[in-house]
């Protein structure tokens, strides 16, 4: 699937935030992709305009029943100039079986990072240079259809759009407080938990909002089903060193098969760490602490890239974990990934992509 990608140049672009203003997803830059596709026809009309509101019919789908996935990644100002994607093919690879799970049809992978390189050049001047910051690339797919019957939708816009984000943290790598969540689940076996869809962010935000409410800035998901296996925390992938090996929750269809998790992995396996995904429940987390075993937990996800935390709650009782300070393995691992992606460190798996 080839497609010519027709440029219409923004004739009124925005004045570009202060790049140590920046925040997260709140600024655009001037332009967006758009793909459309009917039935019959396929994929169609590939187009780069100026960024602006869609109109939509009040009856299309996706208003109705969430027929929608979307992607995020990251581009970089590169050591030296020039722009980098970090593993961008794991992007349209992941698009791919979220589509197959949401019956959208697929998108030729190549054509999916063309399509992000395409747009990443014409508004390239808005890759902010700023130390922590990064231009985010939304790509997400909606069912335009006007009908209300259940059904897939037999047409749908692909659409991506940029936007220039600070740092994560503002003051640098820091500890967070996380709330293990018993009482709502976010995905269970069968359901969506492994496609990146919009529904399962609806469905999280009276757990976040609890957690909120408590103190806590996010939360622990344990498995739907018996409420006592490790998930994820928050939106992302979960990681606990302990009893000298690092565990991580395995793609078993329930969890976010995460980019930034996979390149833990391989980072973590290149230094002799020994990985274990297998199911291991919050008991034996606890159990760990209490055995004096229990030396970082840290959560992995490309707005943050590596999140440690510092103290966990379950039930009545708060654990307080690396002192509540940045363990040595998630700040090695932050340095590490954010120096590659930058261009700072060599890339010896071949992650990084020049724009
Ligand atoms: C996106 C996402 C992640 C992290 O994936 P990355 O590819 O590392 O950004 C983890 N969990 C959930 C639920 C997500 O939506």
């Amino acid at each position: 699937m080839k497609h010519e990608i027709k440029i219409t140049k923004n004739t009124s672009p925005k004045a570009k935030p202060d790049p140590s203003t920046l925040g997260f997803g709140d600024v655009f830059t001037d332009h967006m992709f758009l793909l459309d596709y009917d039935e019959g026809v396929g994929w169609h009309d590939a187009r780069i305009v100026p960024y602006a509101p869609i109109a939509l019919d009040p009856a299309a789908s996706v208003l109705h029943y969430a027929q929608e996935m979307f992607e995020g990644l990251k581009t970089y100002k590169a050591q030296g100039g020039g722009v980098k994607l970090f593993r961008p093919d794991m992007n349209a690879k992941r698009t791919s079986r979220t589509n197959e799970r949401l019956c959208i049809p697929p998108i030729d992978e190549e054509f999916y990072v063309d399509a992000i390189k395409a747009l990443i050049d014409v508004d390239r001047d808005w890759v902010p240079d700023y130390p922590g910051t990064s231009l985010y690339i939304r790509p997400f797919i909606i069912a335009t259809e006007p009908f209300l019957g259940v059904r897939p939708s037999n047409s749908y816009k692909f659409i991506i759009i940029l936007s220039p984000v600070g740092p994560y943290y503002k003051t640098g790598l820091a500890p967070t407080k996380i709330f293990v969540e018993d009482e709502y689940t976010r995905a269970a076996i069968g359901g969506m938990g492994c496609a990146k869809v919009g529904g399962n962010y609806a469905a999280s935000l009276k757990a976040q909002m609890k957690a909120h409410a408590l103190g806590y800035s996010q939360v622990l998901w344990l498995d739907g089903n018996e409420r006592k296996y490790v998930e994820e925390i928050g939106t992302s992938n979960a990681f606990f060193a302990m009893r000298g090996e690092v565990w991580t929750a395995p793609l078993s269809g329930t969890i976010l098969p995460g980019i930034t998790r996979d390149s833990v992995i391989a980072l973590l396996k290149d230094w002799g760490v020994s990985v274990r995904e297998e199911r291991f429940t919050i008991g034996e987390v606890y159990g760990a602490y209490d055995a004096g075993e229990l030396s970082e937990v840290f959560a992995s996800g490309t707005a943050a890239v590596i999140s440690p935390v510092g103290e966990l709650r379950w039930k009545d009782r708060s654990i307080e974990i690396a002192d509540g300070k940045i363990g040595s393995l998630s700040q090695r691992l932050y340095d590490e990934i954010t120096g590659i992606q930058s261009g700072r460190l060599p890339d010896a798996h071949g992650w990084t992509v020049d724009v």
